[in-house]
C-alpha cells in the first residue's frame, strides 16, 4: 500500500481511516464476493439493499434513534437540506393549519454562524413564511460582526407557533458549537421550547460537521436532524436524515392548500416510501460510510469517540491558551463556545500565519488554512484524526510559539 499520506486537518471533505480506504479498494473491485465492484453494482441488488439496511441499523444503534424517527438517505448535501427542511415543514404546517397564510406562518432561525445564516437566507428566498431571527450571535461580539460565541439563553426570542425552529449544532467555518451540557450557558435552550417530548416541536438541527462524533443530546425532541457524510463518516455525496414521523407529510396534499410544490427528490415522503431508493443513490459514498460505521462499532461506538474527541479538543485548546498567553496566538471563539471539531485561531504578527502554515506543510500536516471567508487557521479534528496526529500538531504549535 501507498503510505505516503500526510496528516489532513481539512474541514471537509476530510480524512478517512486508512484501514477503511484499504478495504474500500477491495470493494471497488469486488463487492462482498459478488464479482462486481461497489461502484458498478445495481442499487436494487439484494447485496446492496442489505448493506444499506445495515448502515441504517448501525446509525440507529450508535445514536440510539427511537422508533418515532426514520433514518433516510439522500443527496444534495447540507445545502439541499437548507431548502428541503423549509419546503417539507411548510407543507406539514399547512396541513396542520390550513387556514393560515404566508404572513401568519413563521420560520424561526437561530443564527450562530455562516451556515445557519445561509440556511436562513434560503428560507427567505423560498418564501412561504416569515423568517424570524430568534437570535444573531454577532450582536454579542466586540465588533458586532463576528460569530464568536453561543448567545446567552435570555437572548432567544422564539415565536409562539413556528413552522420550524432551526439551528446549526456546529458552525464549521466559525468554530462555534453548542455545549452538550444542559447546565452550560452555551447549551441550546431546549427548555425554552416548551411542551416536552410529546409536544412535537418542529426543531431542526444541522449536524453536518459534528454527526457521529458524540451522542446527540435531546435527539428524540428533534423533528429533523441532517448531516452530509463528508466530515466524520465518508466521502461527499451522501446526506443522512433523521426525521420524525410527523414530518414526513403528503407534500402534494399541502400544495393543493397553497404551499409551494415540492420537487419529488426533496420530499421526505418520497424518500421514506421508497426506502431511500427513489432514484439511484450515491452507492460508493454509502459503502464507505458503512465501513466507517462498522469500524466505529468495533472500536466501542460513540462513547469511545466522544472520549477521544474530548481529549483531542481539550489538549489542543490548552496549547492554544498557552500560545495566547505568550502573545503569539489568538483564539477567535470565546471560552465555552469553542467547537470540538473545528478549532479556529489567528497567528499574531505580519506574515506569521503564512509562516505557521508553511511550517506545518513542511512537517507533513495539511488542510489548516481557515475558511476563505474568515481567514486564520482552522484545525478540524474529525473522528479519523488520531490522537497521535493531534500530538504532532501540538508539538509543532509549541515549537512555533517558542
Ligand atoms: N452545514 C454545515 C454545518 C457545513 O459545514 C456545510 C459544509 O461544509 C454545509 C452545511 C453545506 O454542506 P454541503 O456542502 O454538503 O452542501
Amino acid at each position: 500500500t501507498d503510505h505516503a499520506r500526510i496528516a489532513n486537518f481539512g474541514a471537509g471533505p476530510s480524512a478517512l481511516p486508512v484501514s477503511v480506504l484499504e478495504e474500500a479498494t477491495k470493494g471497488l473491485m469486488n463487492f462482498q464476493q459478488t464479482g462486481v465492484g461497489i461502484a458498478e453494482i445495481s442499487h436494487r441488488s439484494k447485496e446492496f439493499q442489505a448493506f444499506l439496511g445495515n448502515l441504517e441499523s448501525l446509525i440507529r444503534t450508535q445514536l440510539d434513534v427511537p422508533p418515532t424517527h426514520r433514518i433516510l438517505f439522500t443527496q444534495g448535501g447540507g445545502s439541499a437540506q437548507f431548502s428541503a427542511v423549509v419546503l417539507n415543514l411548510l407543507a406539514r404546517y399547512r396541513l396542520l393549519h390550513p387556514e393560515r397564510n404566508t404572513e401568519e406562518t413563521v420560520l424561526d432561525y437561530v443564527v450562530t454562524g455562516s451556515w445557519s445564516k445561509k440556511a436562513a437566507e434560503e428560507a427567505r428566498r423560498l418564501g412561504g413564511g416569515q423568517v424570524n431571527v430568534v437570535v444573531d450571535s454577532r450582536q454579542f461580539s466586540e465588533s458586532g460582526k463576528a460569530f464568536d460565541s453561543i448567545p446567552p439563553h435570555a437572548a432567544y426570542r422564539f415565536s409562539p407557533d413556528p413552522a420550524l425552529i432551526y439551528y446549526c449544532e456546529n458552525e464549521t467555518v466559525d468554530g462555534v458549537e453548542f455545549s452538550h451540557d444542559d447546565a452550560s450557558p452555551a447549551s441550546f435552550p431546549y427548555h425554552l421550547l416548551g411542551g416536552g417530548t410529546n409536544a412535537l416541536v418542529p426543531l431542526v438541527a444541522d449536524y453536518s460537521s459534528s454527526f457521529m462524533c458524540r451522542p446527540i443530546p435531546h435527539l428524540a425532541d428533534h423533528a429533523i436532524i441532517y448531516a452530509g457524510a463528508q466530515k466524520n463518516i465518508g466521502p461527499a455525496g451522501l446526506t443522512i436524515l433523521i426525521a420524525r414521523e410527523d414530518c414526513i407529510v403528503d407534500v402534494d396534499a399541502a400544495a393543493k392548500l397553497g404551499t409551494t410544490p415540492v420537487p419529488l427528490t426533496l420530499s421526505y415522503k418520497t424518500l421514506a416510501d421508497s426506502g431511500s431508493l427513489y432514484n439511484t443513490p450515491p452507492v460508493l459514498s454509502i459503502y464507505i460510510a458503512g465501513l466507517v460505521l462498522e469500524r466505529m462499532q468495533r472500536h466501542g461506538g460513540l462513547k469511545h469517540y466522544e472520549e477521544t474527541n474530548k481529549r483531542k479538543a481539550e489538549k489542543l485548546y490548552a496549547a492554544l491558551r498557552e500560545g495566547e498567553g505568550k502573545g503569539v496566538l489568538r483564539r477567535k471563539v470565546k471560552e465555552g463556545s469553542g467547537s470540538w471539531m473545528n478549532v479556529v485561531f489567528e497567528v499574531v504578527g505580519p506574515d506569521a500565519e503564512k509562516a505557521f502554515l508553511e511550517g506545518a506543510e513542511a512537517r507533513g500536516m495539511t488542510g489548516l488554512k481557515g475558511h476563505r471567508s474568515v481567514g486564520g487557521v482552522r484545525v478540524s479534528l474529525y473522528n479519523a484524526i488520531t490522537e497521535a496526529e493531534v500530538d504532532q500538531l501540538i508539538a509543532y504549535i509549541k515549537e512555533f510559539v517558542q
